[in-house]
């Protein structure tokens, strides 16, 4: 059977890199088909990504060390990144006329910086290559023989593939696991990931809007340590944010911490020395300036408001001259600098920026991106039991499994 009409379910980032891969892959069969059915304002999401500059990617090149910052899927990729990983993805953007730029960081960004650009890019391709965009809520998908039949609001159409994008479960709006599950699909238990966390501890409030650069974060429950992540932060009115917390979040999404038994973080405020190495510095730090006061001596290495903050936890007069700290003082001050602790009791309810779990990947084919239960239908993108951490991750994710549900529907 000719495969020439395509469903794409979902106008994301996933569902459009699947559309147009589909339509350049078509050949030369009579009447190609691809409709892509979004619900919303079609590759809305991508605007809000990266700050607005959408970080499209991560230039790590080795697909097992790319798979590494997926807390879930990494196995699963393997696959997909070894058929278009990183190079593949961005040579396939620039051939297309969407120029990117790596920072000194790793991570990629359109040229221009702008998210408007991809979603430009995106919108034009499609356009090129008769790409239908229905604006409609697709209500149902369902087999009937050989085909598909898509039912949305406004229309019901035959279909001989389907790729399903609809994304993650934020705000619980996401139809697209019901449509799985219907068609004979699992999906895991959903939680959000790469959220930012609220604290036991009420006095963070003070610091909101205090950022933090270079920490190292463990996290801990049940006594076993969960992560080990090193990064920014930044303090909230309630707890925590900012891409090391994000990333500790999705570690720890799973985990069933509470007021009653709180997840452990244990900061690292100043990971580039050793304790041994701190404490030789702190201690030449007393003595050329022995009359600082210990606020002042802290804030070399944390900025002053948390210092005076910490410092008031511990007991320490902030005004205290640095050369009258005693030996247990200088044991709480490295204490506060190595290993504060912080207990986390919740994730923020809402505003995550990814979905972990998803869509079992033990029944989609990593190397097609096609359900191994049903032929002719694909998953790709967010809705995948597959989540990465900060950093162009999630884009790149999408961007492979797209590329492949793509190509492999149009039947390469
Ligand atoms: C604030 C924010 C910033 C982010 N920044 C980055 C970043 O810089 N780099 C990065 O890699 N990742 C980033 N992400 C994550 C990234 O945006 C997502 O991983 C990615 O958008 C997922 O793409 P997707 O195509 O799978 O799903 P989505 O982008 O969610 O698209 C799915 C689409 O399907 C539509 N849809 C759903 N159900 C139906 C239906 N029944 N009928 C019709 N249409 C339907 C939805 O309206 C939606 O437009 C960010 C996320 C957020 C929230």
């Amino acid at each position: 059977m000719k495969k020439t009409k395509i469903a794409v379910i979902g106008g994301g980032p996933a569902g459009f890199i699947a559309a147009i891969t589909a339509a350049e892959n078509f050949g030369n069969r009579e009447n190609p088909q691809i409709d892509i059915f979004e619900k919303s304002v079609p590759l809305k999401t991508i605007l809000c990504t990266g700050n607005g500059r959408c970080n499209l990617s991560n230039n790590i090149s080795d697909f097992k060390e790319l798979a590494l910052n997926y807390p879930r899927g990494e196995k699963f990729l393997y696959s997909v990144f070894s058929r278009f990983g990183v190079s593949q993805t961005i040579k396939w953007f620039e051939e297309r006329g969407l120029k990117t730029y790596v920072q000194p960081d790793n991570r990629i960004f359109p040229k221009t910086d702008k998210a408007t650009t991809v979603r430009e890019f995106f919108i034009k391709k499609a356009s090129e290559y008769n790409i239908k965009i229905i604006k409609s809520n697709v209500i149902d998908v369902f087999k009937q023989k050989e085909k598909f039949i898509v039912r949305s609001e406004m229309i019901s159409e035959e279909y001989n593939a389907v790729i399903i994008s609809t994304g993650g479960n934020h705000k619980k709006r996401n139809n697209g696991y019901e449509f799985a599950k219907k068609l004979g699909h699992l999906a895991t238990e959903l939680k959000p990931a790469l959220t930012s966390l609220i604290t036991q501890e009420k006095w963070v409030k003070t610091l909101a809007g205090v950022s933090i650069k270079n920490a190292c974060i463990q996290s801990f429950y049940n006594n076993k340590r969960i992560s080990d992540i090193a990064g920014d932060f930044v303090f909230t009115h309630n707890g925590l944010a900012g891409p090391a917390v994000f990333n500790t979040s999705s570690y720890c999404a799973f985990l069933n911490y509470s007021k009653e038994k709180p997840l452990l973080l244990k900061i690292n405020f100043t990971p580039s020395s050793s304790e041994d190495e701190l404490k030789e510095d702190l201690l030449s730090e007393i003595s050329n300036f022995p009359d600082k006061s210990v606020a002042n001596t802290l804030k070399k290495y944390i900025p002053k408001s948390l210092a005076l903050e910490l410092l008031k936890i511990n007991n320490i007069n902030p005004e205290k001259k640095a050369y009258t700290l005693n030996f247990k003082e200088q044991t709480i001050f490295l204490k506060i600098l190595c290993n504060t602790e912080l207990k986390i009791i919740a994730h923020a309810d809402e505003g995550e920026i990814v979905t972990a779990g998803g869509i079992e990947l033990k029944e989609a084919n990593s190397a097609t991106m096609e359900s191994k239960l049903i032929k002719n239908l694909f998953f790709c993108g967010e809705i995948l039991d597959i989540d990465g951490l900060t950093g162009g991750f999630n884009l790149q994710m999408c961007w492979s499994t797209g590329y492949l549900a793509g190509l492999n529907a149009a039947g390469k």
